[in-house]
């Protein structure tokens, strides 16, 4: 039976492997995955790469006194500042040795787009090296989300996400992932966004890029987001969501640092038999191993895990296919975010029928799984997941 052609009529039990409604185009693409970033220049080191302590030796090995470190941390982490010229507590020569060491320009905006009357925002950047990526600012009544990428690219090759489609070009550093966060912080703050002078509330890491893979940059950023001001950013972990594909020995990592960020698992797919298919990483960590890994995360962090499922017409929407996803999550700490899927240009992946949609939450609901349908913020500037492929024109 064709994706297309599959009537949407109720299937109630599972049906033979013959009959699931993966696109043939799905079955042909090329279960590629790039785990090693390819090599290229490191970004300049920036405050943001580095702790405390290691701010403070490299204030000292750059002749100052340590708690020059600590005044230049907090004009960057608690006053926003990006002008060295309002440091005026620094004497003006030592103020441009140290932001021209510790304070180098890492990324430059090369497109703002904004739309639901300016309270969504996306930038484009170029760093050092041009490389593009992307981050959403999306502001509602009780929150301020941004939404940050964790690489340039993505080597994990799902076949219906924009993204995934342009590869790997490589991993951004702590820092570049920090300064996503510190530019929607002062456009906030400066007054910028629709809604008075704000602050960022929450963080999420679901632009580009598959966060696990870049395991030692994200830690950072997460350590310089969640750190107390004027050390860090001070947005409080539990409003850190960290998404993965499901990179079972990272997220295992990851929870051994005991942290309280929420994990986010992109699962789109109940069965591995569609799952190999639809996120690649299944071929290497199968569905059950996944879920065991999020269930430890859930149990060690005490916070319960997001399920990301991207709604996707014909292909994972049926409802069989929720009930058994009912059956694998029911009992456990966990929320289900179904995402209707976002059309990328090119793509016959799109979404579900309404009536489908609404079936399948039903159906999670009967298995006692708490759902909510994502708003799909951002999308009249492909600013929503799996839209995120840094094109600078139109
Ligand atoms: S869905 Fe996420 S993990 Fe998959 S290719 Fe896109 S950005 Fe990468």
């Amino acid at each position: 039976m064709s994706a297309t052609t599959e009537s949407a009529a109720e299937p109630t039990s599972e049906p033979a492997a013959a009959e699931t409604a993966v696109p043939q185009a799905a079955k042909k693409t090329p279960a590629k995955l790039v785990f090693a970033a390819p090599r290229r220049g490191k970004p300049p080191r920036h405050l943001a790469d580095l702790t405390a302590a290691e701010r403070r030796e490299a204030v000292v090995e750059l002749g100052e006194k340590p708690f020059r470190a600590d005044q230049l941390s907090r004009h960057y982490f608690a006053r926003l500042a990006d002008d060295p010229a309002e440091m005026t507590d620094l004497p003006a020569a030592i103020r441009e040795r140290l932001t021209a060491e510790l304070l180098p320009p890492l990324l430059t905006s090369v497109r703002e787009l904004a739309c639901d009357d300016g309270r969504t925002l996306k930038n484009v950047w170029k760093a050092f090296d041009g490389v593009l990526f992307e981050s959403v600012l999306m502001r509602y009544p009780d929150r301020t989300t941004m939404c940050v990428s964790s690489q340039a690219g993505c080597g994990m090759n799902c076949p219906f996400c924009a993204t995934g489609q342009a590869g790997l070009t490589r991993n951004l550093s702590t820092a570049e992932i920090v300064e996503q966060v510190a530019a929607g912080a002062r456009a906030l703050a400066r007054g910028r966004v629709p809604g008075g002078p704000g602050r960022v509330s929450n963080i999420v890491f679901m632009g580009m890029g598959e966060p696990l893979a870049n395991y030692k940059a994200v830690l950072g950023a997460v350590r310089r987001i969640t750190d107390p001001a004027p050390g860090g950013l001070g947005i409080s972990q539990r409003s850190v969501t960290v998404s993965t594909v499901g990179l079972v020995p990272a997220i295992e990592k990851l929870a051994a640092e005991d942290l309280s960020v929420r994990l986010a698992v992109s699962l789109h797919a109940p069965d591995d038999e569609l799952r190999d298919d639809l996120v690649p990483i299944n071929n290497r960590w199968k569905v059950a191993e996944v879920l065991d890994a999020a269930w430890a995360y859930a149990s060690r962090s005490g916070r319960r895990v997001s399920i990301e499922y991207a709604l996707i017409k014909d292909v994972n929407d049926q409802a069989w296919r929720a009930d058994l996803l009912g059956r694998l999550l029911r009992g456990h700490l966990v929320h289900v975010n179904l995402i209707p899927l976002n059309p990328t240009p090119g793509s016959k992946w799109t979404a579900s029928r309404p009536q489908d949609e609404k079936e399948f939450v039903r159906r999670l609901e009967a298995h006692g799984v708490p759902v909510t349908v994502r708003d799909t913020r951002g999308r009249e500037i492909d600013g929503a997941c799996g839209q995120l492929a840094a094109a600078t024109e139109d």
